[in-house]
């Protein structure tokens, strides 16, 4: 820990005891003042927390801070999530004595040998990080509510989900039933994002296998996305050198690669007759099922086992790796298919020669394949004539029905819809058939283990797909304010693909299913209106509640206002007036002003935030705002554990000290960009903070009593400016640009002003005291402080925002000084030979007025001389768009004066004595006729060589 940490930390100390003691942070509701309640979503306890979780609880902290200020009430409380297989996995691998994830958790986290032993009990591991994590959100110097903490084990918080889950099945939004879910073969369970190693949430697409027969009666069950390319197939592929089996497949005799088999077996009923390589197959010929066609078996390098089935069609006119493989064989046969605008009769030989693609090998297929595809599904229509193509096997009349069909719903049908129809077709007929995989492969279990897809019978489902349930999560989607706005998408796009989740399980911690004994509600599902249960924890504790006390009923009244309170009181036992306490805890506090949380979360925890909240509660207590932001980065790499460069937050906080980490993680990126933490960075900001703090304690200490001055009034000017803009950013989330602001741009400022005066005056502490209120936010610890240092009264936490009044004069004063300077520094008389400059000063500031609607005659009406009228016009044309603003603003502005008392700053600037005549004043000598030509604004400047 450096000397520089240890000032950081123990100015932080301080004013956490005192925080503490003083309970700024524990509010009580108090109706008819406005309230600005925000969470950040609760960490799983099976690790510490790392600066990834400290951005996000920072960027909520900093709201948080900031509402404080505008005399909102702010509630921000954090819980633990104890729920399901994150722990209890973690727990399980530690017992079984994994060496890799043992030394992860010794060397990351710290934890001591004799501690690790005992993480082979969940509980234990959950408490242990639970109190890591608490300990360094405190050291952290967030603004949290400990007084409604929980665990989601809780006895009374199980109490709450059971009864979201009562309402959920009663509205018949959780179904049992048949569903593909991603599936841990050994753990034997479904698994969601947060059971997987990095969080990858699994894919779930869906193959269509089309049914090639041989003579002898095996089946060749080709997995293709694009079943409409059927009668266009020349031949199939079959990787040689793979594993391949036949096998009985839910009755029939199939042949397929190891690895499809062993997916498809939890999806269906798998017997393996025989293992074979897949090179026994090639020259097999096989019938299409749709057209009739004899096709052969050719031998690809290409074909994935481990994808779909390992028998892949060839289309050669419409896959560019098909029509590059069979070139590589010399065969060119082209069944064309689609019409697609742009494009000729082949469109995949056309781009494939158009890229000058030379082999099967060639990584640019990829991209050959996303543009045929895409143009094909986007904007293709099928062929009239592929009808022709269909049936050629059959007799008639069995030919023409057929073809019947395939005119109405195939032929001339865009490919999107002619999709649609040939799956169910296939499936119908029997001549075809669906496989579900892993679409974004490989996903494993944090066991270790491969995700697959298994086909569930009876599993408890909440039905995303409901169309009405969707329907009103996309009207609060629309509703409500999003940040970044253009996650927006992001979300509707969930909520279009979304349907059936599993939602229990038969293993972990959590909360029993009411209903179905031996289910435990998962935590994707146990976590989603959760929010809620902050308003009333604190109350239900306060009044000696029981877990037997939280009924139906009391949930009912608490959240919903349903019921009598008189009759309430009688069915649960509980007092009335703690009811109508309880009741206006979450009357006052709800619905949620903001919920803060990594954008990895958007696919799963906050869409079903988003549903669950409308699904629930009536529209008036739908949460108002989402904020997601981007990753944190650490030197430019990914955080993970294998890496180990995983950063905990207290050992973060120990290195930088808690202020100048949070400075770093608020500045290095924008709320919705990942951010790359540097050490580097965080260092130099600790050195600029400290600075901050000693530029403060020399006005705080050198402060005069005197009159205020131009510069004095200039300073004063740009912090109400700067404070503006501060608060427009924070209110936006945009909170770099709210820490370049108060953090960067106002150091500068002051750094300026104690440059330009002797000593600062008292009017510089009250610009002082508007500073701090403004970084309290961002550095609170530093803030206090300085406050307290300043002379402020009780915490600047909880000071209000500043009331400071424009002045534009002031500020015109100061850019009208650094003008002059720029103006003399462009003369070429000033040089090292520049004895003395006289200035001769125009004081008639109306007449720039006059002048500034860019109209001589006007002009010359409202008083501005005819002979002084055009070059007035003229100069005032040159100035900037803030110099005309703040000319428009300012009532009465004397030059003169401004420059006399920003005289020392413009002989230091200049290097060079300054004498100042008004020029107006008779007395006075017309050096080079310089005073007969002085503006208004653009004084006549003579060089004394
Ligand atoms: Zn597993």
């Amino acid at each position: 820990m450096s000397e520089q940490s240890r000032f950081f930390i123990e100015l932080a100390e301080r004013w956490q005891r005192r925080w503490r003691e003083a309970r700024v942070f524990e509010p009580e509701p108090s109706p008819g003042t406005p309230k600005f309640f925000i969470t950040a979503a609760y960490p799983y306890p099976n690790g510490a927390i790392h600066i990834g979780h400290g951005r996000t609880y920072l960027i909520a902290d900093v709201l948080a801070r900031f509402y404080r200020h505008l005399g909102r009430r702010v509630l921000y409380p954090m819980g633990f999530h104890y729920t399901g297989t994150p722990i209890l996995t973690i727990a399980e691998v530690i017992a079984a004595g994994d060496k890799t994830v043992i030394e992860e958790y010794m060397e990351i986290y710290d934890v001591p040998g004799e501690e690790i032993k005992k993480m082979g009990d969940p509980l234990y591991l959950a408490r242990y990080f639970h109190l890591q994590s608490k300990r360094a959100m405190e050291v952290f110097g967030l603004s949290i509510d400990w007084t409604r903490e929980f665990t989601t084990i809780d006895p009374e918080y199980q109490r709450f989900i059971q009864w979201q889950f009562e309402k959920l099945r009663k509205k018949g939004l959780v179904v049992r039933g048949r569903h593909p879910v991603g599936w841990c073969p050994k753990h034997q369970m479904p698994v969601g994002a947060h059971d997987t190693k990095d969080d990858k949430e699994p894919d779930i697409g869906q193959w269509t296998l089309i049914y090639f027969a041989d003579g002898e009666g095996f089946v060749y069950p080709a997995a293709t996305l694009r079943p409409e390319t059927v009668p266009g197939v020349t031949n199939l592929w079959i990787n040689p050198e793979a594993e391949y089996v036949m096998a009985e497949v839910d009755g029939r005799r199939m042949v397929l690669s190891r690895d499809g088999a062993y997916r498809l077996s939890f999806q269906t009923s798998v017997k393996i007759i025989r293992e074979v390589k897949g090179g026994e197959f090639v020259g097999r010929r096989v019938q299409n099922p749709v057209t009739g066609d004899w096709v052969e078996i050719y031998a690809a390098r290409f074909v994935d086992p481990k994808v779909g089935t390992g028998v892949v069609m060839s289309v050669p006119a419409h896959a560019p790796y098909d029509y590059a493989a069979l070139r590589d064989l010399g065969v060119e046969r082209l069944i064309p298919l689609i019409r697609v605008e742009g494009y000729g009769d082949y469109p995949a030989k056309e781009v494939v020669e158009r890229m000058g693609i030379k082999s099967q090998d060639d990584p640019a297929l990829e991209d050959a394949t996303k543009e045929v595809y895409s143009a094909e599904y986007s904007r293709g229509v099928m062929r009239e004539d592929v009808a022709d193509l269909v049936a050629r096997h059959l007799p008639e009349p069995a030919r023409s029905m057929v073809r019947a069909v395939f005119k109405m719903y195939f032929a001339g049908r865009p490919v999107k819809e002619a999709r649609e129809f040939i799956s169910k077709w296939l499936v119908e007929s029997g001549l075809g058939g669906v496989m579900y995989d892993i679409m974004n492969k490989p996903v494993y279990c944090r066991c270790g283990t491969e995700i697959v897809v298994k086909v569930l019978e009876d599993q408890w489902f909440l039905n995303y797909g409901d169309p009405k349930w969707k329907e009103a999560a996309r009207r609060l989607i629309e509703e409500m304010n999003i940040v970044p706005s253009d996650a927006k998408a992001q979300f509707f796009a969930t909520v279009d693909w979304l349907d059936k989740r599993a939602c229990a399980r038969t293993r972990g911690l959590g909360t029993p299913l009411s209903w179905s004994p031996g289910w435990v509600v998962e935590s994707l599902s146990d976590s989603t209106i959760y929010m809620a249960y902050y308003t009333v924890i604190k109350k239900i504790r306060q009044f000696g509640l029981k877990p037997e006390h939280l009924t139906e009923e009391f949930w009912d009244f608490v959240f919903l206002g349903v019921g009598d309170v008189g009759e309430v009181a009688k069915k649960t036992g509980v007092q009335p007036e703690a009811l109508k306490a309880i009741r206006e805890e979450f009357e006052y506090w709800y619905p949620l002003d903001s919920r803060n949380s990594g954008k990895d979360l958007i696919p799963n925890h906050l869409t079903f935030f988003i549903f669950n909240h409308v699904a629930i509660f009536p529209g008036d207590k739908w949460p108002r705002q989402i904020v997601a932001n981007g990753w944190v980065l650490r030197e430019g790499e990914k955080m993970s554990k294998s890496k180990r460069n995983v950063l905990p937050l207290d050992k973060a906080v120990a290195m930088y000290g808690p202020d100048p980490l949070r400075a770093t993680l608020a500045v290095a990126a924008e709320v919705e960009q990942d951010l790359d933490f540097r050490d580097a960075e965080a260092r130099r900001n600790a050195q600029h903070l400290a600075a901050i703090y000693s530029l403060v304690q020399k006005i705080a200490q050198s402060a005069e009593d005197r009159a205020a001055t131009w510069v004095d009034r200039w300073l004063l000017a740009e912090v109400a400016n700067a404070l503006e803009r501060a608060k427009e950013a924070y209110e936006k989330v945009r909170v770099r640009q709210a820490t370049v602001e108060v953090l960067f741009n106002l150091k500068s400022v002051f750094d300026q002003y104690l440059s330009m005066v002797d000593k600062p005056s008292t009017l510089a502490k009250e610009a002082a005291k508007a500073w701090v209120v403004a970084m309290e936010p961002l550095v609170p610890h530093l803030a206090e402080e300085l406050w307290a240092m300043l002379g402020g009264n009780g915490f600047a936490a909880t000071a209000p925002w500043p009331a400071l009044k424009p002045d534009p004069a002031a500020l015109l004063a100061k850019r009208y000084v650094d003008m002059l300077i720029e103006d003399v520094k462009k003369i070429p008389a000033y040089g090292p030979a520049a004895k003395k400059i006289s200035i001769y000063v125009n004081r008639n500031f109306a007449w720039v007025k006059a002048a500034l609607g860019g109209d001589v005659r006007a002009a010359v009406q409202a008083g501005v001389p005819p002979q002084a009228a055009k070059r007035l016009v003229d100069m005032v044309k040159t100035l900037g768009d803030e110099m005309r603003t703040l000319i428009a603003a300012a009532d009465k502005f004397d030059e003169l004066e401004a420059l006399n008392t920003y005289k020392t700053y413009l002989e230091k600037t200049l290097g060079v004595p300054l004498e100042i005549y008004d020029a107006d004043d008779q007395a006075a000598p017309d050096l080079g006729g310089k005073k007969r030509a002085a503006l208004p604004l653009k004084p006549g400047i003579y060089i004394h060589v």
